[in-house]
């Protein structure tokens, strides 16, 4: 079975176009991310989870939940796409670029956010909606205002409005074919 397409969002340009804001792409990113989640499970990869990395307003890499099909359970969508885009540009730090991410990092990805020096994250959807179908609660609470993290030069944005909708909807649509583990 694959509705992947169905799945697959149409991005509509916002009213009369760019204003030229520096975070204008962030949902463009995101919506890339939400497609990585559904491709995860369409595809047997993993969990609905996906991560992109942007540089300079490109592309870096754009990846998804590797666990099943790695045997990996460190292979979440935010590890992965850091490991690679370190891979692809040659280096062990991220320091000039963003990541988007379909859902709240867990503690081992925002860790792992952290070591490579990711300037910002941005993220569609709280961790409450995986544990919502079933994921363990150690996604949780990586993030969630203790003075450790506080601490850190990291910039981090909740979306809103669609693409939030969007990211937050993606454990509902797949629940049925999920593979918990
Ligand atoms: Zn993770």
């Amino acid at each position: 079975m694959d509705n992947h397409q169905e799945h697959t969002l149409e991005f509509q340009a916002n009213g009369n176009g760019c204003t030229g804001a520096a975070h204008d792409h962030d949902d463009v990113f995101l919506k890339k991310a939400v497609e990585e989640a559904y491709a995860a499970v369409h595809c047997g990869d993993g969990g609905p989870f996906g991560a992109v990395i942007v540089r300079n307003g490109e592309i870096v890499v754009q990846c998804h939940n590797m666990v099943l099909r790695n045997t990996d359970p460190t292979a979440h969508a935010e590890v992965t796409a850091v490991r690679m885009a370190c891979k692809k540009l040659g280096r062990r730090e991220l320091s000039d670029c963003e990541i988007y991410a379909s859902c709240e990092p867990c503690p081992m990805c925002f860790g792992a956010i952290h070591v490579s020096r990711l300037k910002r994250l941005v993220y569609g959807t709280e961790a409450e909606s995986a544990l919502a179908v079933g994921f363990d609660d150690f996604i949780a609470d990586a993030i969630r205002g203790t003075a450790k993290y506080q601490k850190v030069n990291l910039e981090i944005k909740k979306a809103d409005g669609e693409v939030a909708t969007a990211a937050r909807d993606v454990f509902q649509n797949t629940k049925s074919q999920l593979v918990l583990y």
